[in-house]
């Protein structure tokens, strides 16, 4: 029999896990070609989470789980969950029921047909978040689909079921600083979309805050593009012509009309707006530099404190 892995990171999920738990058992009722693999990975969670997953995985030799030794992210999370699962299909799902494990049989489907090798969803309204949020996001995949060759698609969730020989391609793309939309397009591979209805939280809340999109989007446009670093060299070469024409219409002028140079406060405003200009793109090159230290330290991606999983390894 064929063996299915579901990862699922869970952060302060407790309200949830059950709920799923429950969700995906009647579920599996559907996928009796398969044996189901359910690895729950707790990501430093502080409330009972672990203890409810715990005390799920001593009745059910299905339930797997991981658990880190403090909160190391999603992306961590997720990738823990493709490196110790070993299902030939692997799927990736949120603890909060807002992917449906309803997809799952139709999802089988579409992989079954042979055509496909992933199938993904993407929502197609945005109901329920506050507009200037939608607005950022979609302002960001404009942006990054701009500025990087592989496709990322409006509104796709991490929800996701692939088979073994992409899971092995998201294995093998170690980096630390992760970004997982644009990594399962870069691995490649025949992926069909599933376009679905954005649905509320089960329960608990979002562990995303504003200010936390607009780093892991800065993420993701500097772990994909260096698209960046052009605009900064091109827009310094910009600024150098302009200066040199400047100071030959100055010099013109002087030489012409004999006007004596006047206005500190012109002046004042383009110091300003020069510094400004040099201050920005040091910030694009200290974000790349920034990316790259974290990269060249090797520091493990998590780090496990307790797990049933067999040969998890403890650091990764
Ligand atoms: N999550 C996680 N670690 C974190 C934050 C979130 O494992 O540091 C998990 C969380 O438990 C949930 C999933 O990632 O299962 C998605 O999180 P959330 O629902 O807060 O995000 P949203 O659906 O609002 O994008
Ligand atoms: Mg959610």
């Amino acid at each position: 029999m064929k063996l299915m892995s579901l990862i699922i990171p869970c952060y302060n999920e407790e309200q949830s896990v059950e709920l799923l738990y429950n969700e995906i058992n009647r579920v599996s009722m559907e996928l009796s070609a398969y044996e189901i693999e359910m690895l729950f990975v707790d990501d430093g969670s502080k409330d009972g989470t672990l203890k409810i997953v715990k005390s799920l995985a001593a009745e059910d030799r299905r339930v797997k789980y991981i658990s880190f030794s403090r909160n190391f992210g999603k992306e961590a999370a997720m990738y823990a969950g493709f490196c110790n699962a070993r299902g030939d299909l692997v799927a990736v799902m949120d603890a909060d029921m807002q992917d449906p494990p309803s997809l799952l049989p139709k999802m089988v489907k579409k992989i079954e047909s042979g055509q496909w090798d992933s199938v993904a969803t993407r929502r197609v309204t945005r109901i329920g978040e506050p507009p200037v949020r939608s607005f950022f996001a979609r302002m960001f995949y404009k942006i990054i689909n701009k500025i990087t060759d592989i496709e990322i698609v409006d509104g796709a969730r991490d929800f996701r079921l692939m088979k073994r020989e992409m899971v092995d391609a998201i294995v093998k793309m170690g980096e630390y600083n992760r970004f997982s939309k644009g990594i399962y397009g870069w691995v490649g591979f025949r992926t069909c979309w599933l376009p679905y209805k954005n649905i509320e939280r089960a329960a608990g809340e979002t562990k995303w805050n504003f200010w936390k999109l607009m780093l892991y989007s800065i993420d993701g446009i500097v772990s994909f593009s260096q698209v960046p670093l052009s605009i900064a060299s091109v827009g310094g070469i910009l600024l150098t012509l302009l200066s040199l024409v400047m100071v030959v219409f100055l010099a013109l002028r002087r030489m012409i009309f004999g006007d004596p140079v006047a206005g500190w406060a012109s002046l004042a405003c383009i110091i300003t707006f020069i510094g400004g200009v040099q201050l920005f793109c040091m910030g694009i090159i200290g974000q790349y530099l920034a990316k790259t230290y974290l990269e060249v330290k090797k520091r493990p991606h998590y780090i496990i404190a307790d797990t049933n999983a067999e040969k998890a390894e403890r650091v990764q």
